[in-house]
């Protein structure tokens, strides 16, 4: 099959397009032609490595994707040869407390496909069929492959750990980034009120699209003054953060009393300044957030199906353009997902 795969960590040089045996299909699991692939800064974490990660190399990337059932192992019931579906990316254990819990995604043995396990930057994959499920009707294989991961981690993110409330303001910063296209929809299902923070007035215009309210150039407006401002003074009630050393002093200080801050990254830093007078006078609330559950991913899945959330692609690359997709991301060019076309 053909695959974009890498032999060593590194940039995006170490990508390598060529072939590599199809995997065989075990009890349980189910063989998925993938069509769509889209991609996750995930990748480009992963590709590049990080101390204690031992991979089985060559690796392939890749944690979003849709596609259709190609073969299937012995024992599997909940789909058919032929069928559409969409993968969830999240592997766990499933017996564990966490699992049995509900919450798989705190799961000690949990990961994404193409983390610590091959993924979806080739034409075949083998997963568990539990992750399996239906690909929305109304959505194309390359939409279809574009909201998981980052609509999953966003829904988590507002909804479970924030708890967002119609009318809450909310601070969506990198407004225009993968989960920040997801968190403006979601804040917007559930009622609340949405300031969009992005880079340019080209991506602003799209957060409007998607149902932003207020608008901040960060490039130009200190977003902390410009968030008193839309609020008339009193600041917001959830800020939306991915950001981290730059932006998190002031996401603390916009937060009005009894605010929530929730964090999926540190795409600037991770060892950040948090003044804890602002936490402890403001009774604030500050929650970490990695992933979201299968329950969540079903439930966003069938809002899909019912056109109330929207998969917002970028750009769709053929899987032999992975590196110009790397380097895309890298650089924070793209409105929503970049997605590689894998197969017809
Ligand atoms: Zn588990």
């Amino acid at each position: 099959m053909k695959a974009v795969y890498f032999q060593k960590h590194g940039d995006v040089a170490v990508l390598e397009y060529g072939d590599l045996p199809t995997p065989t299909v075990s009890a349980g699991h189910v063989l998925v032609k993938v069509h769509a692939c889209a991609v996750n800064h995930i990748d480009l974490w992963t590709r590049k490595g990080w101390p204690g990660l031992r991979l089985q190399l060559p690796h392939i990337l890749g944690a979003d994707i849709a596609g259709s059932v190609a073969e299937i192992g012995s024992g599997v019931t909940n789909v058919r040869v032929g069928e559409p579906v969409v993968v969830l990316p999240g592997l766990s254990c499933g017996v564990c407390e966490w699992c049995q819990r509900g919450n798989d995604n705190y799961c000690n043995k949990y990961t994404v496909l193409g983390e610590h396990i091959r993924g979806g930057n080739a034409e075949y994959i083998s997963v568990p069929a539990q992750n399996v499920v239906a690909k929305p009707e109304n959505l194309s294989f390359e939409q279809a492959a574009s909201y998981p991961l980052t609509f999953q981690t966003s829904w988590h993110m507002l909804v479970a750990q924030a708890q967002i409330q119609p009318g809450d303001w909310v601070l969506v910063l990198a407004a225009g980034s993968g989960v920040g296209v997801a968190a403006v929809q979601i804040a917007k299902l559930f009622g609340a009120n949405v300031i969009a923070a992005a880079s340019s007035q080209a991506k602003l215009d799209k957060a409007k699209e998607l149902g932003a309210d207020a608008f901040v150039n960060y490039q130009e407006e200190d977003f902390y003054k410009k968030s008193k401002d839309i609020t008339a003074g009193r600041g917001v009630d959830i800020v939306f953060e991915h950001v981290g050393k730059a932006t998190w002093q002031n996401s603390i200080k916009v937060l009005v009393k009894g605010g929530r801050l929730v964090t999926c990254g540190a795409t600037t830093g991770y060892d950040a300044l948090t003044d804890l007078r602002y936490v402890f006078y403001k009774n604030l609330r500050i929650f970490g957030n990695l992933m979201g559950s299968r329950g969540e991913l079903i439930r966003i899945t069938q809002l899909m199906q019912e056109g109330k959330l929207k998969p917002v692609i970028d750009r769709v690359l053929p899987l032999q353009q992975a590196k110009d997709a790397h380097r895309a991301l890298a650089n924070r060019e793209q409105f929503g997902k970049i997605v590689l076309k894998v197969s017809d």
